[in-house]
């Protein structure tokens, strides 16, 4: 039975998994492929590295004739090719596609290029089962991960030796050729009979989050002991493997922190906890006008602009609600222009839109003051403008976070998307799952590929959506500040 890298890698993570794949695929939750769709495809960082090693021959891929990718391959060996692409091997069973193959002498290098900016654990895996199948058709020299180098910041065209970087992983590869046969052993027999009873642990989220998460998780209520604030993983499965799950099943006798005892006894009575002392020293810190801030951020792993690092967060767009003590309410808002680096245009209104005085309220503030400090560094010009407005802020999550109010819908999570619709349960004006955009990643996702939009009319249409999202998330801290001073009576 011939396996993929990928299913190896996934039948290391968990066996069960692997069997699933195989014999229930249709139990896979599906990855959300809405953004995707809009956009066309991006430029990937596997494409950027091959200008690594320029001059190379690409085997292109074909889902329908991975047969013939094998045989173009040994036809490019054959022939004397210096650098391969996506060079494509079946060998001791195993599907394997090198990212980059260069010759070095008789002998071949072999290149895994990698998205993320450090070498993981599952990465020195894979190039193990490569090295594997590869050194049975070629002669293997060494093994080297290539991965993004977070601290390249792009000055002009992109630098690709910059970068990357490079990290020979040959002797580890080495070491673990021994693991792989009894591994695969165990694998082939394990797919040869029933499914695997394997209970959820730890492995469902290390190193992927597994797609059947859904599935083997159904039996678990909700709530339960995996909502439990701050507790760490350890403690929630040491509870779930003595029988204690849900809510009802946990006694006095299971010591809890303040916190997560407040959670199961408001589960218990459907009664929100109210502190109103906390919430008092909370409301004692805002200064009028209240400003209540949040940007939105996207990140790309091969930078755009100058002076953008690798997944550096570069806001692209900010809402402001200003309460004045008379009441009154107004609205301010940015959004940059997809095609160019926003900063510039975002720091000027922003200085001029947020006044003088008065709390900057934010949830969550530390976000939002990181991204200050980033942009201060960025334009020395404004420093000191910029780092005084972190000096005003004041973050809305604190009175939630200290206990001063605790629903049982919250489940556990202070996060805006989790206090807000437990609040305002029949608010339609301030429910997220009326817009098109629903959470900062998919406006991250969105606005990070809009610029590969050719449809003008699409892209304005998407830009009212980041708007609407956006203005959503600073009218919900108006509301959830009015919420907690009616709370307090005042
Ligand atoms: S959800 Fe967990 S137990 Fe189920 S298949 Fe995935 S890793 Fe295995």
């Amino acid at each position: 039975m011939t396996l993929s890298k990928s299913q190896y890698i996934r039948g290391l993570q968990c066996h069960k998994s692997l069997w699933l794949l195989k014999n229930r695929p249709e139990l896979r939750t599906k990855a959300d492929a809405q953004t995707e769709s809009l956009f066309e495809a991006g430029y990937s960082v596997g494409d950027t590295a091959k200008a690594l090693f320029p001059g190379g021959v690409e085997v292109v891929f074909d889902s329908g004739d991975f047969h013939g990718m094998t045989e173009k391959t040994k036809a490019l060996i054959e022939e004397g090719a210096e650098v391969i692409y996506e060079a494509t091997f079946k060998e001791r069973a195993i599907f394997a596609m090198a990212d980059i193959l260069v010759k070095n002498g008789d002998a071949w290098d072999m290149y895994e290029v990698k998205a993320s900016t450090k070498v993981k654990e599952y990465h020195r895996n894979d190039a193990a089962i490569q090295w594997y199948a590869l050194s049975n058709a070629i002669s293997l020299n060494r093994a080297y991960i290539v991965h993004i180098d977070n601290r390249y910041v792009r000055v002009g065209a992109l630098d690709v030796n910059s970068l990357f970087k490079i990290v020979d992983v040959t002797e580890t590869v080495k070491e673990r050729q021994s693991a792989i046969v009894p591994n695969l052993e165990q694998i082939r027999e394990m797919l040869q009979s029933d499914m695997p009873d394997i209970d959820i642990g730890g492995h469902c989220k290390d190193p992927h989050l597994c797609d059947f998460y859904k599935h083997c998780w159904q039996h678990i209520p909700s709530p339960s002991v995996f909502n439990l604030h701050r507790m760490s993983a350890k403690q929630k499965f040491g509870l779930y493997r003595q029988g204690i799950v849900g809510y009802p099943d946990i006694s006095d006798d299971v010591i809890l922190n303040g916190m997560q005892r407040v959670q199961v006894d408001t589960a218990k009575t459907g009664i929100p906890h109210i502190d109103k002392s906390v919430i008092q020293a909370f409301l004692e810190t805002l200064v009028y006008p209240i400003h209540f801030f949040d940007f939105e951020t996207f990140q790309n792993a091969i930078p755009r602009f100058d002076r953008q690092s690798p997944y550096e967060q570069i806001p692209f767009q900010y809402s402001l609600h200003i309460l004045h003590e008379d009441g009154k309410l107004e609205h301010k808002e940015f959004l940059g222009d997809e095609n160019s680096d926003p900063r510039d245009a975002l720091i000027a209104q922003m200085l001029r839109d947020i006044l003088p005085t008065g709390s900057i309220v934010a949830y969550n503030q530390s976000f939002e003051k990181k991204v200050i400090k980033k942009l201060a560094a960025f334009k020395p010009a404004r420093k000191e403008a910029l780092l005084a407005l972190n000096e005003r802020f004041v973050d809305l999550i604190v009175p939630f976070r200290k206990r001063g109010y605790y629903h049982p819908d919250f489940n556990g999570s202070f996060s805006l998307k989790s206090v807000l619709p437990a609040l305002f349960p029949d608010d339609e004006e301030l429910d997220y799952k009326k817009l098109d955009i629903q959470n900062g990643g998919m406006a991250m996702d969105t606005f990070a590929n809009l610029h590969r939009l050719k449809d003008k009319s699409k892209r304005e249409e998407i830009r009212s959506a980041l708007l609407a999202y956006c203005r959503l998330d600073t009218l919900a801290m108006v509301k959830l500040l009015e919420k907690l001073g009616g709370l307090h009576g005042v």
